[in-house]
């Protein structure tokens, strides 16, 4: 596991790569995270942009009671959700964490998880706000969508950011996995856009980056007639070939 200024410096890299030149957020929109160890990781601060992301704007928070309140089911109220979040900074006097904190937090429980994205990339969110979003998520439209970000997506309604959002996208992962034994490496958010999770910061912008291009694609083949794609044999084909691996196991070096 990496040293507390070892993420802090892949999620600075994430978090500006990101960024406003490729327009996969701008202002406040998007964050990132990453594990420093089974209890503690560092997440965004809210209202920051990912663009001059620096190293006070990264909030070292604890992850046991953010986990707890996702796999709760009582409903909590506004200030509820706000004290939970500025209570589990290490520091009291750092920033306020993102409203998106519990996902990150849940989401880093997860094997083989170190660092998480979510953007509001453009492509794919036009893809979340139509009748696409489905076919999206479940196929696939060419062969490197299915190395970088897995053989298909978790998809989870529009719901309110924040809790609820989280114990969502904690129920659609769970299904997931429970129907397709393997971790996602990509979430799709109807109306809102794209969380992807990996072992390291290089797979996490990998998976955002070509889901966004894959996106482009599905659009630009749709202005055409209905996008045609893959057979779910060849998608299966190539997340199982041993020389795709190779591809992914590259990405995890440092
Ligand atoms: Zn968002």
């Amino acid at each position: 596991m990496d040293s507390i200024s070892e993420v802090c410096r892949e999620l600075l890299g994430l978090a500006h790569y990101l960024g406003d030149a490729r327009q996969m957020a701008i202002y406040g929109e998007g964050n990132v995270s990453g594990k420093v160890d089974s209890e503690v990781f560092l997440v965004k601060a809210s209202g920051t942009s990912l663009s001059t992301l620096t190293e006070d704007e990264l909030v070292e928070v604890r992850a046991r009671s953010l986990v707890d309140a996702v796999e709760d089911a009582s409903p909590m109220i506004d200030e509820e959700a706000n004290k939970l979040l500025l209570d589990s900074r290490q520091n009291s006097s750092a920033l306020k964490p993102s409203v998106e904190t519990t996902f990150h937090a849940w989401l880093l429980t997860l094997p083989g998880v170190a660092y998480i994205g979510h953007v509001h990339a453009k492509a794919v969110s036009a893809i979340m706000c139509s009748a696409h979003a489905e076919k999206f998520a479940l196929h696939r439209i060419v062969p490197d969508q299915v190395v970088y970000t897995g053989p298909s997506s978790v998809i989870v309604p529009y719901v309110d950011p924040g809790i609820v959002l989280a114990r969502h996208i904690a129920k659609a992962v769970r299904t997931y996995r429970s129907a397709t034994g393997h971790v996602p490496k990509t979430i799709l958010l109807k109306n809102h856009g794209i969380i992807a999770l990996g072992g390291t910061v290089q797979e996490v912008a990998a998976a955002l980056s070509m889901a966004e291009k894959a996106a482009r694609i599905h659009l630009d083949a749709a202005a055409l007639g209905p996008p045609i794609f893959m057979e779910a044999s060849e998608v299966a084909r190539i997340a199982g070939r041993s020389d795709e691996h190779y591809r992914q196991a590259m990405l995890s070096r440092k």
